[in-house]
């Protein structure tokens, strides 16, 4: 029997840090998975860590880009119509979420979460050892210029409400920051303050070794057996039954039907992505990450090579990756940057975790004593992932969250059945 005050259950960026907060605060803390730490959706994103990000991911309202979407002709948004059935009431919901007033309360939320998220990165790659990969790079949006650049102006007009920096960019300015990029008929927004990092994925298994180093245990099984007994939570696994007196969920886009059992149904979606790896053609570089906007996918340079991460797949998370999404960015991206051939042999497929308005559920059950939830960080899981921890763990020790945390109350959907 190993015995703990804190069962964590997912090893994703959102999992390590919280286990390593709460290790950093002198408790015994388990943390399980049944696959490698950081080798799901923590391992594929795009690496941004980002400083901006006031506004919601929209919803498609324009009908040209609806359009585009029905016929499969978009980057930035793909939809298994096979999946629409299931997806319509969230979709509904999101919908309803991009209120203006709803965007205002998500700037507001957001604006002073991403206040702290560079300093909580820096903080945990400093214990993790892991500050080589990151790079004070700031990143770029491409739009298409003329109306294409108002898709920016939210973003902008909370930029300017909250003190962080952009610069705008003509083709010039584009060039002059990264030469390789063809930037005829582009309009830029540089982000001075954001950072990236070359190996999302070594990230993350960075702090789970300096989690193991700290004394904390990690265990290798499945999480879906746990009970809860006589007020203690236990789990089996190979190696014997873990017992814990707090649970924290951070299974990421699992989160959903775990929760069910406990009876929170959370309305969880996922918005898939890829990605894949491509050399640069001979003599060309990429600095930063860099987003197209329009299109919606990002080129990070990588470890492994420049990633090209595609846009928003509405599917079924556990379908086939989708092939037609990926062939469109890839068509796209080389537009833009001379990419030779790909590193890899097939897409990268992952799973964004969202809720309908954008936020993730991270606080207590209001069902079953000592269970706690940390999931649902969309688009921004990586960014937030290191102040989410500090966050858990600051509830669970009692002590006053360095963020207010009531937007991402578990209570929030209403009562759950
Ligand atoms: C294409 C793409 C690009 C992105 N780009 C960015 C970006 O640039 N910046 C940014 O901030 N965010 C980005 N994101 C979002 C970010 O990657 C996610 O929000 C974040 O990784 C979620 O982390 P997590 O720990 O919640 O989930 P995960 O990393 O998926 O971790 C969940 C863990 O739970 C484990 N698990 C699941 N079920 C069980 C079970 N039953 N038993 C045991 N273990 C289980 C899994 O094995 C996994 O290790 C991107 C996402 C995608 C898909």
């Amino acid at each position: 029997m190993h015995q703990a005050d804190v069962i964590v259950l997912g090893a994703g960026i959102i999992g390590v840090s919280t286990a390593m907060h709460l290790r950093q605060r002198g408790l015994d803390v388990i943390l399980v998975d049944r696959r490698y730490p950081g080798e799901e959706t923590s391992f594929g994103n795009a690496g941004v860590v980002e400083r901006n990000g006031f506004a919601p991911h929209p919803f498609p309202s324009n009908p040209i880009t609806l359009l585009q979407i029905l016929f499969g002709q978009s980057s930035a948004v793909s939809l298994d119509l096979k999946a629409l059935p299931q997806l319509l009431p969230w979709l509904a919901a999101y919908k309803r979420y991009g209120s203006q007033r709803h965007v205002q309360d998500y700037a507001r939320i957001m604006g002073r979460m991403r206040e702290m998220v560079l300093e909580e990165h820096a903080k945990l790659s400093e214990l993790a050892n892991s500050q080589r990969f990151y790079r004070k790079s700031g990143w770029l949006h491409l739009f298409k210029s003329g109306p294409g650049f108002s898709a920016g102006d939210t973003e902008r007009y909370f930029a300017r409400v909250f003190g962080v920096d952009y610069h705008e960019l003509d083709e010039e300015g584009i060039a002059g920051l990264e030469r390789d990029l063809t930037t005829t008929g582009y309009s830029g927004l540089f982000w001075p303050q954001t950072e990236s990092v070359s190996s999302p994925g070594a990230v993350t298994e960075a702090i789970w070794r300096a989690f193991v180093r700290e004394g904390g245990k990690f265990f290798s099984a499945d999480a879906t057996p746990l009970k809860r007994v006589r007020g203690q939570w236990m789990l089996p696994c190979d190696r014997g039954e873990l017992v814990g007196r707090h649970v924290v969920v951070a299974l990421g886009p699992w989160s959903g039907e775990f929760c069910k059992q406990f009876g929170d149904p959370f309305p969880l979606a996922v918005k898939r992505g890829h990605h894949l790896h491509f050399r640069p053609r001979s003599g060309a570089s990429l600095s930063r990450p860099v987003v197209d906007m329009s299109n919606g996918f990002v080129l990070t340079p990588m470890e492994k090579g420049i990633r090209l991460t595609t846009g928003v797949d509405f599917s079924h998370r556990d379908a086939a990756p989708n092939v037609a999404q990926m062939a469109l960015a890839e068509r796209r991206a080389r537009e833009i940057f001379p990419l030779g051939e790909a590193v890899d042999a097939e897409p990268w497929c992952g799973s964004r975790p969202c809720l309908p308005d954008s936020l993730p559920v991270l606080g207590k059950s209001q069902k079953v004593a000592n269970l706690w939830y940390n999931f649902g960080h969309g688009h921004s899981g990586f960014t937030l992932g290191p102040l989410s921890g500090r966050l858990m763990s600051e509830l669970i020790l009692g002590q006053t969250p360095a963020v207010d945390v009531e937007p991402f109350s578990p209570a929030r959907f209403g009562p759950q059945t």
